[in-house]
């Protein structure tokens, strides 16, 4: 069995029903929950959302929205004064240039402010059900510990070497499985390597 396999039958085992951590309710605020969780765990920015969105209920009232009070709610988070002015702008966009609808061309996508190529791929996957994987610190964390990608891969190689790798249809339960593992087990510091049934394949010492 290759290593893919034996890696992804034990994520199925630990995670068999993995979910996105981030609360959402439709395509922009899936956009802007990503882009607020740059540097920022998932459950702090699930609070600012929670009242962000019930504050501001639509695309029109977020992008009317005065820049200092969203600055105020979103300050919990990291990086909080470009995050408030990109809430704004991309309430704007998505309002103003594409009718309300998230766009789903990558490239326009990126242009829009604190969007790169990780929450394209995030949002893809998740609300779209495109394949694609998001390489975030825990997938690339976990996957140089488990040689399933070379140590000195770039997040770009990392993404490529997995799409490769693992079939269309599961990339996303596999990135949200790949992220929960390095969140709960796998962790940065103090892996929980006693319990792990792939510590013979780990490069982690
Ligand atoms: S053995 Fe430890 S470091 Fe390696 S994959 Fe398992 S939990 Fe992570």
């Amino acid at each position: 069995m290759n290593k893919y396999q034996v890696v992804e039958d034990y994520l199925d085992e630990l995670i068999p029903n993995p979910k996105c951590e981030l609360d959402y309710f439709n395509d922009y605020s899936l956009l802007i929950a990503v882009m607020l969780s740059a540097q920022t765990k998932d459950s702090r920015v699930n609070e600012v959302t929670k009242v962000l969105f019930s504050k501001y209920k639509s695309l029109e009232e977020l992008k009317n929205a005065d820049y200092n009070d969203i600055k105020e709610i979103v300050m919990p988070l990291g990086n909080y004064t470009k995050k408030a002015f990109n809430i704004i702008e991309i309430a704007r966009r998505i309002s103003d240039e594409f009718n309300g609808v998230v766009p789903t061309d990558r490239e326009i996508l990126e242009t829009f402010p604190g969007i790169g190529r990780k929450t394209v791929n995030v949002f893809f996957v998740e609300y779209l059900n495109i394949p694609a994987m998001p390489v975030d610190t825990h997938v690339e964390r976990v996957s140089k510990r488990l040689g399933l990608v070379k140590g000195n891969a770039s997040v770009l190689e990392i993404e490529k070497e997995l799409m490769k790798n693992i079939k269309r249809e599961n990339l996303g339960k596999r990135h949200l499985q790949l992220v929960l593992f390095g969140r709960y087990y796998c962790t940065a510091k103090r892996p929980q390597c006693d319990n792990c049934e792939l510590s013979n394949m780990c490069k982690y010492k």
